[in-house]
C-alpha cells in the first residue's frame, strides 16, 4: 500500500468518545460545537468545520458519552447535555439526508415509483436497494424476494402516505433505488435513524 493510502484508511477511523472503541467513520455520528453560546449539534454529512467528536450512530453509545463526560472531555468545556434531545435532532438529520438523497435520485433518473417501476428494475436486473412502505401490503414479499435474489437489500421506511409525500402522490407502497452508491447512503442514514432511537 502507498503512504498517501495508508494516509486515508487511517483517517477514515474514529473512536467513539461513549464505548471509545475505534471504528469506521461510517458507523460512527459526528457532533460539533455550533451557535453562540456554542453548543453540540450533529453533522450528519460530516461538513461542518472544526473540531468534532465521534459516537457510534446508536442509542446507548450516545447516552454513555452524555453520562460518562465525553463531550465534556472532546470539547474540553462544562456543558449540560440530553441524550434524548441529542438522538431526536440527529435522527432528523438522518430522516432529512434520506428523503433528500431519494427526491435526488428521482430527478436524476435513479429510482423506481411504484409497483410497476420495481418490476422493471427487476425485470433488468438492475434494483441495489428495494424500499417499502410499512403497510405496503399486496405484493410485498413477491417484491422483496425477487429483489434479494437479485443480491439487492430490502428497507421498511415510513409508511404509504409518507412515501407518497414525498413526490407528489396520495400513497406509495414500494420503490427502488437504481443508483448503488446512492442506495447504500439511503441505507445507513435509514439504519442510523433507527439505531438512535431510545428504545432501539
Ligand atoms: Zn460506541
Amino acid at each position: 500500500m502507498t503512504r498517501a493510502g495508508q494516509n486515508v484508511a487511517a483517517s477514515a477511523i474514529r473512536t467513539c468518545i461513549g464505548c471509545r472503541q475505534t471504528d469506521s467513520r461510517d458507523a460512527l455520528l459526528r457532533f460539533v460545537l455550533a451557535g453562540d453560546p456554542p453548543q453540540v449539534v450533529p453533522d450528519v454529512r460530516r461538513r461542518a468545520r472544526g473540531r468534532g467528536a465521534s459516537t457510534h450512530a446508536c442509542y446507548r453509545c450516545l447516552e454513555r458519552a452524555v453520562a460518562g463526560g465525553g463531550f465534556q472531555r472532546a470539547f474540553k468545556r462544562k456543558m449540560q447535555l440530553s441524550a434524548p434531545d441529542l438522538a431526536r435532532w440527529a435522527r432528523d438529520q438522518y430522516r432529512r439526508r434520506a428523503e433528500g438523497l431519494l427526491q435526488a435520485c428521482a430527478r436524476s433518473g435513479q429510482l423506481a415509483l411504484g409497483t410497476d417501476a420495481v418490476r422493471e428494475a427487476i425485470s433488468r436486473e438492475r434494483l441495489p436497494l428495494l424500499i417499502v412502505a410499512e403497510d405496503a401490503a399486496g405484493r410485498r414479499g413477491e417484491l422483496m424476494d425477487a429483489a434479494s435474489r437479485l443480491g439487492g437489500r430490502c428497507l421498511v421506511f415510513g409508511d404509504k402516505r409518507y412515501l407518497g409525500a414525498l413526490f407528489g402522490r396520495q400513497e406509495l407502497g414500494v420503490m427502488g433505488v437504481l443508483d448503488g452508491g446512492i442506495a447504500g447512503e439511503v441505507r445507513e442514514a435509514a439504519e442510523h435513524e433507527r439505531e438512535l432511537a431510545e428504545e432501539a
